[in-house]
């Protein structure tokens, strides 16, 4: 069973029955539905496939929404793409209409970039592949050379070398998309450009008021919230990050990246919080049925580094091969799992002071399994909280997340080593749970007689009194 998670971002390659339950037979457990693109129809349209295709699959995954936030993009084109050649002028701008672009001049969706900007400025277009120097300012234009060139289609992203734009992380796009994910019960909401923790808890005030208990998703991807104290208190403030290291690359400068990866992920884990780590894994996958051993070290050592899970892009949402690289994947984070080094990166449970009594139980539960011969750890939980706690250890055995609620089965698609599994508790009493449980994971085929397993459960209905039960499966 593999440990790691896959995220994979769904697009015109992958917006179909067939595709999706290939997608999700080849092991995928999270899927990102980018809202920078499509329409909320589209959405509705789309999270009925992934539901039905899940169903078909007889798997439960997880479903993540990812805002725009403030993501400069420029608009359109009248041919669709230009050419941009080095040396050229380019102006972006402000007031030209939404499909006006041409080799001159282009439009752009965040309006207030002419007033952010000023000359000597570097703005790099998708993803740093084209380089603009910023030569004058003239109210809605930006008056650009082209540093370096090279073929330029609709709608993509502009950075500001080192970040500093003053947008707020939730835009009114954004508030619309998040009432359109809520009213699809994803799991997961993630919020681009964050800056601070009090973008975070503007996401959940509006979450709450729409009576949802979605997760907020924190994405890294500002220079911003690359300071220290910053970064905590983004993370204590969100159910998980993800490393997005297209945009953070651009804001901080690409050779920064695998630091900043190894302290983002660093931190998360000393918080209890799940990183999913993202762009370029496969990248070179979007063409070719193999992937590059630069892509499959990267996979590897974001493993190591301790992330929950890997994320594919343009990998699984415009490529060729959408299954096919998830198969890839899933063998790379299998072939990590197995390695020594990969435990030793495992939280080091006598050196963690638990502070809750959910932490202590998973603590307690993940500690018995490691040192001994329990063959899984299931935790029976209404939030997943617990099953998140236990899995900070990176348990040896798998840990089995089991609850009635939907919402807690697809947050914990994102946990490392959780296998969420539905279970009714509603007519049980709490003594009879542990033998319960572990009969739900025997039919699932997880354990067999004689093998011996760990229960964590609730003793009390508001979660003051946990249980660890070793049972041995008859
Ligand atoms: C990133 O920048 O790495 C990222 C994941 O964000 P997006 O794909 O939304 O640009």
């Amino acid at each position: 069973m593999r440990k790691t998670k896959i995220v994979s971002t769904l697009g015109p390659a992958s917006n179909n029955l067939q595709v999706l339950r290939n997608m999700m037979a080849a092991g995928v457990s999270v899927v990102r539905l980018n809202f920078s693109h499509g329409t909320a129809e589209e959405k509705k349209v789309l999270v009925n496939t992934i539901r039905n295709a899940a169903k078909a699959e007889n798997k439960i995954v997880g479903i993540l929404a990812d805002l725009q936030g403030p993501k400069i993009r420029i608009s359109k084109f009248k041919e669709g793409k230009i050419n941009l050649r080095e040396g050229a002028t380019f102006v972006l701008d402000a007031a030209l209409p939404k499909d006006a672009g041409d080799e001159t001049m282009v439009g752009i969706d965040y309006k207030e970039l002419p007033q952010d900007v000023s000359s000597g400025d570097i703005l790099l277009l998708d993803d740093g592949r084209l380089v603009l120097a910023v030569t004058k300012v003239e109210n809605t234009r930006i008056i650009c050379e082209v540093k370096v060139g090279g073929t330029l289609s609709n709608n993509k992203g502009i950075n500001r070398q080192f970040g500093g734009l003053s947008a707020g992380a939730l835009t009114p796009k954004d508030h619309e998309d998040l009432k359109t994910a809520l009213s699809l019960n994803v799991d997961y909401i993630a919020i681009s450009f964050v800056r601070s923790k009090a973008d975070v808890e503007e996401a959940k005030d509006l979450i709450a008021k729409e009576k949802n208990q979605a997760g907020v998703i924190a994405k890294i991807e500002r220079i911003e919230s690359m300071v220290p104290e910053t970064l905590r208190e983004i993370i204590a403030a969100s159910d998980g990050i993800m490393v997005a290291r297209g945009d953070l690359g651009v804001e901080i400068g690409e050779a920064e990246v695998p630091e900043a990866q190894k302290f983002i992920i660093e931190c998360a884990h000393d918080l209890n919080k799940p990183v999913i780590t993202a762009t370029q894994m496969m990248e070179t996958m979007i063409h070719n049925v193999i992937p590059t051993r630069a892509e499959i070290s990267d996979v590897a050592n974001a493993i190591l580094d301790g992330t929950d899970a890997v994320m594919l892009s343009a990998e699984t949402a415009t490529g060729d091969h959408p299954a096919l690289v998830i198969q890839t994947m899933d063998k790379v984070c299998l072939a990590t799992e197995k390695q020594p080094r990969f435990l030793s990166t495992a939280r080091i449970l006598e050196n963690h002071q638990g502070q809750s009594i959910d932490e202590i139980i998973a603590m307690a539960s993940t500690c018995v399994a490691k040192n001994s011969n329990i063959t899984a750890v299931v935790v029976v939980t209404s939030t997943g909280n617990t099953a998140l706690l236990a899995s900070r250890s990176h348990a040896t055995a798998p840990i089995f997340g089991l609850s009635s609620n939907t919402l807690a089965l697809g947050k914990m698609t994102l946990f490392s080593n959780v296998y969420p599994l539905e279970f009714d508790i509603v007519n049980l009493a709490s003594h009879d749970i542990p033998q319960t449980a572990v009969q739900k994971i025997k039919e699932s085929g997880f354990v067999v007689a004689g093998d011996i397993v760990a229960v964590v459960s609730d003793q009390s209905s508001n979660g003051s009194a946990k249980l660890l039960t070793i049972l041995v499966v008859t």
